[in-house]
């Protein structure tokens, strides 16, 4: 086998909600080289640096000569500006990322949303290949889609034409998103979410369980919750049972919006809580969506689909746009 050439590789970095991962990688989704770190997001200018040292440790003595660099970031995006205008789970406003990495590496940067590589990786590596209509649901520190229609990966005017995790699930607002808007998905099922709507439902519970204590006492994280439910207690069974009708509506609405083949889920808390987030979904959904159910399926690239679809991103529009 012929060793792959250096210029043929490009460096990917998946920023999410908690976790910056960077890699090293080839255009058939081979990783080489990875590093991760908790997100120094405090202020711009710690994360820049904290970024450009990732990218060296993993691109080493080849960022000469690497093809580029993809960031798939989570949040509000600017992609005509290559910029981050709005990360609900860190400090960064209007951040010219792109340019910022430009100046520093001497490398073209390529941005797109975290769940709008992660459907790219899926497309081009994962499971969606060959599949024209795919809709990728992430659901970790929050929630983020990624989606491909007729082929083509939606986009919209800035690029921010998936951001499922903000849609207004609860008409009557009751729970708050970190975004700051009322009613958002994301409030209710995500990492960020579930604990918001554990103490909701803690108010008219009328039963009396452990867990339910312990919610009232202090603030469980959504790891607690699912440890809770997978021992049995009554609330955290009631909170996840509440979690599943809102995740299966709302991927009711994706499917009514977008008429995808195939759905696939990642992010890190429905991969690591599977056998509780994903069975419901698909077993409830038909029932709630207008259009023919889709396939639903955990994606087969796990927590790497981001950062896999950042690598690919990297190679330029005909890696993107053309899929
Ligand atoms: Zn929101």
């Amino acid at each position: 086998m012929e060793p792959l050439d250096s210029r043929d590789r490009s460096v990917g970095i998946d920023m999410g909600g908690s976790w910056i991962r960077a890699a090293l990688g080839d255009r058939n989704g081979k990783i080489i080289r990875r590093a991760v770190a908790p997100m120094d997001a405090g202020d711009a200018d710690a994360f820049i640096k904290q970024l450009d040292a990732l990218i060296r440790r993993v691109a080493g003595d080849s960022l000469g000569e690497v093809t580029g660099i993809g960031i798939g970031a989570a949040g509000r995006l600017d992609l005509k500006r290559g910029a981050i205008m709005f990360s609900p789970h860190t400090c960064l406003r209007d951040f010219g990322i792109a340019s910022e990495l430009e100046s520093r590496t001497g490398k073209e940067v390529r941005l797109l949303n975290d769940c709008a590589t992660a459907v790219l990786a899926e497309r081009l590596i994962g499971a969606g290949r060959g599949c024209d209509n795919l809709v990728y649901v992430g659901i970790g520190t929050g929630i983020g889609g990624g989606i491909i229609v007729d082929g083509r990966l939606i986009l919209g005017k800035d690029g921010n034409a998936h951001e499922i995790g903000h849609m207004i699930i609860d008409i009557d607002g009751r729970i708050a998103c970190e975004c700051g808007g009322l009613g958002h998905w994301e409030a209710y099922t995500s990492g960020s979410g579930l604990p918001k709507l554990a103490r909701h439902l803690a108010e008219g519970y009328a039963e009396e369980s452990p867990f339910l204590d312990c919610v009232r006492k202090c603030r469980p994280n959504a790891k607690e919750i699912f440890d809770a439910a997978a021992g049995k207690d009554r609330f955290a069974v009631h909170v996840l049972d509440v979690a599943s009708e809102i995740n299966s509506k709302a991927f009711a609405n994706l499917v009514d919006l977008y008429d995808p083949e195939l759905i696939t889920i990642g992010g890190g808390l429905a991969m690591k809580n599977r056998d509780l987030v994903m069975p419901p979904i698909s077993e409830r959904l038909p029932a709630y969506s207008f259009n023919r159910a889709p396939r639903v399926i955990p994606t087969p690239l796990g927590e790497d689909a981001p950062l896999l679809g950042a690598i690919l991103a990297a190679y330029g529009p005909a890696g993107t746009h053309g899929v």
